[in-house]
């Protein structure tokens, strides 16, 4: 499936936008970033476990509506480029 963004504190934000504000540098490999900050303290193969006040969850594409933009930069999710295939 395709991740074409995360929630995060009540906002809908793109993949670079969420990496600008938790600072990440390995962009190219934000789901990787997020793995590594998420380590010990939650489970992001159970986003129920958790809330996206706390940590970032993510937003497929198939559940966004073609309105849904990203919070900050207000680019259209639905069709971002720069989605992230993930197994
Ligand atoms: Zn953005």
């Amino acid at each position: 499936m395709r991740i074409s963004g995360y929630t995060y504190k009540a906002d809908i934000y793109c993949p670079q936008c969420l990496a600008d504000k938790l600072n990440l540098i390995e962009f190219d490999d934000i789901e990787h970033s997020l793995d590594h900050l998420a380590l010990g303290r939650y489970d992001r193969f159970d986003e129920s476990s958790f809330d996206s006040d706390s940590f970032p969850k993510v937003v497929f594409k198939i559940d966004l509506d073609s309105t849904d933009q990203c919070g900050v930069c207000g680019r259209y999710l639905k069709g971002v480029r720069y989605g992230i295939d993930y197994l």
